[in-house]
């Protein structure tokens, strides 16, 4: 596993990049917040970026009537931490226990993989995702990463 000064400010642009057309044919509107001053850890920017992947079509999956994909980026303390919130119907509490085991899955086509995946690549850096879920309002998935300094 080799990692690499990695710039989130660059993964979170290049992410949404790879993302934007998807984004623009679910009808979603995008509001991003990324910081003037470079945010770098120490990691693999690929398995990140799938990361963050995972977790913004997910999104976009639970807003089959469009609605609104806020990503952020900033610093606290000695971490950095991205936050990708929907507008969509949220995770019930029953639901929510299970989403980063491998398989569980809610969808008729789903693999369950995103989130078991994601969960572990965001282990191997050290970090943490978090989820924030109001049924019926949506979810933000945190993901924190130490910074390198
Ligand atoms: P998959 O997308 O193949 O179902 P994931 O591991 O990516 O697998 O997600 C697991 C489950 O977590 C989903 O099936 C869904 O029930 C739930 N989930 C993940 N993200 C969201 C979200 N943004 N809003 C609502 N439910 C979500
Ligand atoms: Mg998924």
């Amino acid at each position: 596993f080799q990692m690499e000064p990695v710039n989130l400010n660059r993964l979170v642009e290049e992410s949404l990049r790879i993302m934007a057309n998807q984004i623009k044919m679910a009808g979603v509107e995008l509001e991003t917040e990324i910081p003037e001053k470079s945010l770098t850890i120490l990691g693999n920017f690929n398995q990140l970026q799938q990361v963050l992947v995972n977790i913004i079509v997910n999104a976009i999956q639970a807003m089959e009537n469009g609605g609104r994909l806020t990503v952020r980026l900033y610093q606290e303390n000695s971490q950095g931490v991205i936050e990708i919130s929907d507008t969509g119907p949220g995770i019930p509490e029953e639901v929510r226990k299970k989403i980063f085991d491998p398989f569980f899955t809610t969808k008729e086509k789903g693999t369950g993989l995103g989130l078991s995946v994601s969960y572990s690549i965001v282990k191997k850096h050290k970090g943490d995702i978090l989820v924030d879920s109001r049924p019926g309002q949506g979810t933000t998935f945190k993901i924190v990463l130490p910074l390198w300094e």
